[in-house]
């Protein structure tokens, strides 16, 4: 029952790299999902699968930690900025156009390419105007709702929504969109599968920065705790008292945190197709 998208196909030769590990190191051997038969209508990754991994380790400074609202927006800017640049890197040495991605910190309410929009709908990627949407409180209000703290988490944040530029880019964006309308009961999945896998375009910058020297420990448990919270249950049954999984449109707390750590050990997006996993 899938319905197939083939998209051009690239001709690009595959990377497999992954960096050695210590103990906190990411892993090149974790489980990544087996590519079988799914419910769900198959949506081609365009070429991401042939995306090289990232460079080898270089010394660089660290990202600069926050200590006012003005240096968090800097921070979030500079995260943005420096996983932009890797993604850059990885287009261009697959031999492919990379359109850089705007970003916009807003705060109350924004006009753009997709409409108007509240600080009430949370942060987000507008394709239209290939822009990253940033609500400057909502960081906050994560940290008072839900104990969500650490800059860390807010990187992830920043490259969760990058990553739905690089699904813009490669197309999946456009598939989904189509097959969402084709086959309406599976918009929701499709959707998961689409959130799952930004969760994991996140992990392989995380794991650039890794590879960078610019990762402290703890880091990657800030954002395993915020892709918990952002999860559909914990949103759900925050907001309702109960659990509606026919509802979710992002995927569970485990789901989030999986496919985050996916990326963060492969470090490659070849690791991040969602949707030829049986079960994302
Ligand atoms: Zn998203």
């Amino acid at each position: 029952m899938a319905a197939l998208i083939t998209t051009v196909a690239t001709v690009l030769a595959a990377g497999c790299g992954s960096s050695g590990g210590s103990a906190s190191a990411p892993e090149s051997a974790s489980a990544s999902p087996s590519a079988s038969a799914t419910s769900t209508p198959s949506v081609s990754d365009a070429g991401a699968s042939a995306l090289p991994s990232f460079p080898a380790a270089t010394a660089s400074p660290s990202l600069p930690a926050p200590s006012t609202a003005t240096a968090e927006q800097r921070f979030i800017a500079a995260v943005f900025s420096d996983a932009q640049d890797e993604w850059q890197s990885i287009f261009q040495k697959a031999g492919k156009q990379y359109h850089p991605a705007r970003l916009v910190l807003f705060s109350s309410a924004v006009r753009t390419g997709c409409g108007d929009e509240t600080a009430e709908v949370g942060p987000f990627y507008c394709p239209a105007d290939q822009t990253v949407y940033l609500d400057v409180t909502f960081f906050k209000e994560m940290e008072a709702k839900y104990g969500v703290k650490g800059y860390f988490s807010q990187a992830y944040v920043v490259a969760h929504e990058l990553g739905h530029h690089i699904q813009n880019i490669l197309g999946v964006s456009t598939q989904v969109a189509q097959l969402s309308q084709q086959y309406p009961a599976q918009a929701n999945a499709l959707s998961i599968r689409t959130e799952l896998q930004a969760d994991c375009y996140a992990g392989v910058w995380a794991h650039s920065a890794y590879t960078r020297n610019l990762l402290e420990p703890g880091d990657l448990d800030e954002a395993l705790t915020a892709a918990a919270t952002v999860g559909d249950d914990f949103l759900q049954k925050q907001a309702t008292g109960s659990v509606q999984p026919e509802k979710w449109t992002h995927g569970t707390s485990a789901q989030r945190q999986k496919w985050l750590t996916t990326g963060y050990d492969k470090g490659v997006p070849s690791a991040c197709d969602t949707f030829a996993a049986a079960s994302p």
